[in-house]
């Protein structure tokens, strides 16, 4: 398939390398340069405009960072939807507000064209692992057709609904993820407090009612777990500030639906803080530190 690809950022850039890895001819552009110079090395080929990159193709997938880029992208000036042939697929893996996934794919509809939202969970590891889930809203007939490029870049394809109900999925996920992640990171902070050794603790609850993925695949506490973020200096994994633009996209979902979301509030306003405290490039797990309180009155006091 020729595919037109838009993005080959953190996510995009290894998403692209996998289609190119499966077979396909895949034309990419980026709005930066070297991006798209790290990708040619991958075997993509660079497009010198965003239309170029949508000429002949088949498939289209995008993965950028905002509403905004993906409304730019499409319907801007420059937008680059009326230049992509009616036959082929518009596939958006951003992780997006389900408004504008909504509102774009209706335009694309408009005019005869096809659109699907289909954002992913797995992070960067998973995105160049190709085992991403991607969590899809549109017509059943084109996320059947999405399915075999999908399959190049990940594990699972999961139909949420119609247009945007992919986005609301996947924001309703991580809107849990962050409240497990802080429940977790409470529960083992408190253990340590009262002398507990947070890995015989996390044994314990793994092996009771308060397992969960934060704990058991993830955990919070440096040391426990090897391979992990916690054990890295929270370097890598899932960045605190791209957890507080899902956490504000969650806000968002509820706001319109009136749906009590008390969890989701007090995970946004935590996770606002610790972005605020020098923490917005670590990842997400680091909400550890924000209740470590021993340590650092002791660091207070030496201050
Ligand atoms: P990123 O900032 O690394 O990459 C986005 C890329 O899009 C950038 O290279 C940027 O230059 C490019 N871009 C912006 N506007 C463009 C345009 N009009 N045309 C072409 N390129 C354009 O971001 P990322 O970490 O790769 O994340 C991409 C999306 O995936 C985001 O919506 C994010 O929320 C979501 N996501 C990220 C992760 C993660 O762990 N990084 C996990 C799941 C989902």
């Amino acid at each position: 398939m020729k595919i037109g690809f838009f993005g080959v950022g953190h996510m995009g850039g290894p998403m692209a390398a996998n289609l190119v890895k499966a077979g396909h001819e895949v034309t990419a552009f980026d709005l930066v340069p070297a991006l798209l110079a790290a990708a040619v090395n991958d075997g993509v080929q660079a497009a010198e405009s965003a239309v170029e990159a949508v000429q002949g193709a088949d498939i289209i997938v995008s993965m950028l960072p905002s509403a905004g880029a993906v409304r730019g992208l499409y319907l801007g000036d420059e937008g680059v939807l009326s230049h992509i042939d009616k036959r082929a697929l518009i596939i958006d893996c951003s992780t997006i507000d389900a408004d504008t996934a909504r509102d774009v794919a209706a335009i694309a509809r408009e005019q005869g064209r096809v659109m699907i939202d289909a954002p992913v969970s797995g992070g960067v590891g998973g995105a160049k692992a190709g085992t991403l889930t991607f969590i899809c809203g549109g017509p059943s007939d084109a996320i059947d057709r999405a399915r075999p490029v999908l399959e190049c870049m990940g594990a699972q394809v999961f139909r949420a609904g119609d247009n945007g109900a992919g986005q609301l999925a996947k924001i309703c996920n991580n809107m849990l993820l962050a409240i497990h992640m802080i429940g977790t990171a409470e529960a083992l902070q408190m253990g340590a407090d009262h002398g507990l050794d947070p890995a015989v603790l996390s044994d314990i609850m793994k092996a009771s009612s308060g397992d969960n993925w934060s704990l058991d695949k993830y955990n919070p506490w440096p040391g426990v777990m090897e391979n992990v973020p916690s054990s890295k200096d929270y370097e890598g994994g899932f960045a605190v500030k791209l957890m507080n633009k899902d956490l504000g996209l969650a806000l968002q979902a509820g706001l319109s639906t009136q749906s009590a979301t008390p969890m989701g509030n007090l995970a946004k306003s935590l996770y606002a803080a610790h972005g605020n405290h020098g923490y917005a490039e670590k990842d997400f797990s680091s909400i550890q530190r924000f209740f470590r309180h021993k340590e650092s009155s002791e660091k207070m006091n030496n201050e």
